[in-house]
C-alpha cells in the first residue's frame, strides 16, 4: 500500500509515514487507495477477538509490515492488562453499551490514562520504533506532541522509557483539566519532559508544526543524532489503529442481535481535531455499513458550519468550555478528509491549506462539498446543553458520561434521533470531574476534591489511573512563551544521551 502527502504526489511506504509523522512538504501522509471490505470479510471478522481484529484491519493498510508483527503489537498493547474497566476485573479494551433505544456508546477510555487516545497510543510506539527498524534508521527519535490535554498524557504513558526514544509535550496553560494537568506534571520516566505554554492548544499545534518545519531545529536536533516526530493524529500510525474499533463496534452490535449484518448505522463522534471522526469515515470507505456521520462539536464550531455551508473560518472567538479536549480551531485532519473528497487532488488540498494558513478561511465547493455533506451532519452545543444532558442521561439510566461524550449525545439527540448510531464515548467522567460534578450537584471543585465528590454523588468506581495519581510528586512545572518552543525542544534534544 502506498502513501502520498496530502499537498504533493509521493511516494511512501507506511513505515516511513509512520516514523515521519509529517511529510516534508507540511501535508500529512495518507494511503492513495482505502482497501475494500466485503460482507463476507465482516462475517468472517465476527470470530477474532479486538488484537486479532486490530491485527487484521491494520496489516490492510500497512503492507510493509507482517500479519504477525502487527499481532504481536497488537497483543502487548490490548492484551497485556494496560486495559480495565473500572470498578470490574473486565481486562476488554472496548465496551459497548446502551443507552438509550438505537443509541450505542462505544466504550474507549478503559486505558492507563482513560480517554480514547490509549486505543492508538498503546499501539502505535511499537510500530514506530519497528517503522523505524525497517527503514534502516540509525538516529534517535524524538517525539514532539501538541495537545488539549489527552493526547499528551496518552503519548508520554506510550513512549514512557521506550528505548531509542524521548518524547516533549506542550499543553496549554491554563487550557487542560485539573486532572489532565496533574497527569502530566506528574509523568514518570526518563526520557519524558512537559511544557505549559502561554497559549491556546492551536498556538501549541502551529508551535509544533513550525519546529518540524524549521530548518535549524531540524539541523542542531540532528546534530545530536536525534529526529524529530509526532505523535499527534497528523500522524498516520495514530489514525489507523483507530478505525479498528469501528468496525468492531459494528460486528459488536451483530453479535448481540441488535442490527442484522449489513444494517445501515450512524456513527457519532465528539470532534476536536477530527482525527477520531476521519478514522470513522475511513472504515466507511472501506464498505462499512455507515449510514451518516455526525460530527458534534462544542462552542469552538468552526467544523459544524465548515460541514453546513463548505465554509472553514476559524477566524471567530475561541472559547474555553468544558470539553477542553475539542477547544480547537484548527482540525488538522479536516486536509486527510479534503484529499480523499477531492479524490486525491493534492494541488487542491495544498491550495485550501495555503489559503488557510494565509487568511484563515477557506471554501469548500462543487462536487467535494456534495460528497461532505452526503456523508456527514453536524451539529454543536453550549456548556449548558453539555451539562444538561450529563444530568439526563444520569437520571435515564445511571450512566456517567464525560462532558465530551455528552456533546456527542446531545448533538445526536437534536438532530438525528430514533436511529441506530454508534456514539463514540471518549472519556472518563473523573477525567473531567468538576465539570461533570458541577453538572449533576451544581457543585465546584477541583482535582481530587472534584473525584472525591464525584464518587460520593454517584457511588460509581474511579479509574485506578486516576486514584493513583494523589501525592504523585510534580515533576515538571515550567511555564515557557509560545516563541520559546523551539529551543525548549532544541536544549531537550542535548540534555541527554540516548
Ligand atoms: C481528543 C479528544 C476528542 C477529540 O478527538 P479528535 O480526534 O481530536 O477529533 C474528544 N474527546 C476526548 C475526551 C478527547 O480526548
Amino acid at each position: 500500500m502506498n502513501y502520498t502527502s496530502t499537498r504533493s504526489i509521493l511516494a511512501a511506504s507506511s513505515a516511513k509515514a509512520i516514523a515521519s509523522g509529517i511529510a516534508p512538504d507540511g501535508g500529512l501522509y495518507t494511503p492513495t487507495e482505502i482497501p475494500a471490505l466485503t460482507l463476507e470479510d465482516l462475517v468472517a471478522m465476527q470470530s477474532l477477538s479486538y488484537s486479532e481484529l486490530a491485527a487484521d484491519v491494520l496489516a490492510r493498510f500497512m503492507t510493509d509490515f507482517t500479519k504477525e508483527e502487527l499481532l504481536e503489537y497488537a497483543r502487548l498493547a490490548y492484551d497485556s492488562g494496560r486495559f480495565l474497566r473500572p470498578g470490574t476485573d473486565s481486562r476488554e479494551a472496548v465496551g459497548l453499551r446502551e443507552l438509550h433505544d438505537g443509541e450505542h456508546l462505544l466504550e474507549l477510555y478503559f486505558g492507563p490514562t482513560s480517554a480514547f487516545k490509549d486505543m492508538a497510543l498503546q499501539i502505535m510506539p511499537r510500530l514506530l520504533t519497528a517503522s523505524l527498524k525497517k527503514l534502516g534508521e540509525e538516529r534517535g527519535v524524538c517525539i514532539l506532541v501538541a495537545t488539549s490535554g489527552d493526547t499528551g498524557k496518552a503519548a508520554l504513558e506510550g513512549f514512557r522509557d521506550v528505548e531509542g526514544t524521548r518524547i516533549g509535550v506542550y499543553f496549554p496553560d491554563g487550557g487542560v483539566s485539573e486532572i489532565q494537568r496533574m497527569q502530566m506534571e506528574t509523568q514518570e520516566g526518563s526520557n519524558v519532559r512537559v511544557w505549559a505554554v502561554q497559549g491556546n492548544f492551536d498556538d501549541c499545534q502551529t508551535g509544533v508544526k513550525n519546529i518540524f518545519a524549521s530548518a535549524d531545529a531540524n539541523a542542531e536536533i540532528g546534530a545530536n543524532g536525534i529526529m524529530l516526530s509526532s505523535a499527534n493524529s497528523i500522524n498516520w500510525g495514530r489514525l489507523a489503529p483507530q478505525i479498528v474499533y469501528y468496525i468492531w463496534s459494528y460486528l459488536e452490535l451483530c453479535k448481540r442481535g441488535d442490527i442484522s449484518m449489513g444494517q445501515q448505522v450512524n456513527v457519532c463522534v465528539p470532534t476536536g481535531n477530527f482525527g477520531n471522526i476521519l478514522a470513522a469515515y475511513i472504515a466507511r470507505r472501506m464498505g462499512m455499513p455507515f449510514s451518516k456521520l455526525i460530527c458534534a462539536s462544542n462552542a469552538n464550531n468552526v467544523l459544524t458550519d465548515f460541514i453546513k455551508t463548505g465554509v472553514y473560518d476559524r477566524r471567530r472567538t475561541f472559547y474555553r468550555t468544558l470539553s477542553p479536549s475539542m477547544d480547537i480551531l484548527i482540525s488538522s485532519n479536516v486536509e486527510r478528509l479534503l484529499y480523499y473528497l477531492t479524490d486525491g487532488d493534492t494541488a487542491y488540498v495544498a491550495e485550501k491549506m495555503q489559503e488557510l494558513k494565509e487568511t484563515g478561511t477557506y471554501t469548500l465547493t462543487g462536487k467535494a462539498l456534495e460528497e461532505l455533506q452526503s456523508v456527514f451532519l453536524s451539529g454543536c452545543c453550549d456548556d449548558e446543553m453539555t451539562a444538561d444532558t450529563i444530568r439526563d442521561v444520569w437520571e435515564e439510566n445511571h450512566c456517567l458520561i464525560d462532558t465530551h461524550t455528552a456533546v456527542a449525545v446531545r448533538v445526536l439527540r437534536d438532530i438525528l434521533p430514533e436511529y441506530e448510531t454508534i456514539i463514540a464515548s471518549t472519556a472518563s467522567a473523573y477525567k473531567f470531574s468538576d465539570g461533570v460534578l458541577a453538572a449533576l450537584t451544581g457543585d465546584h471543585a477541583d482535582g481530587f476534591d472534584a473525584i472525591d465528590r464525584l464518587q460520593h454523588h454517584t457511588g460509581s468506581a474511579v479509574p485506578a489511573p486516576l486514584d493513583s495519581l494523589r501525592g504523585r510528586a510534580v515533576r515538571f512545572d515550567t511555564v515557557i512563551e509560545k516563541d520559546r518552543m523551539e529551543s525548549a525542544a532544541v536544549d531537550f534534544c542535548r540534555s541527554f544521551d540516548l
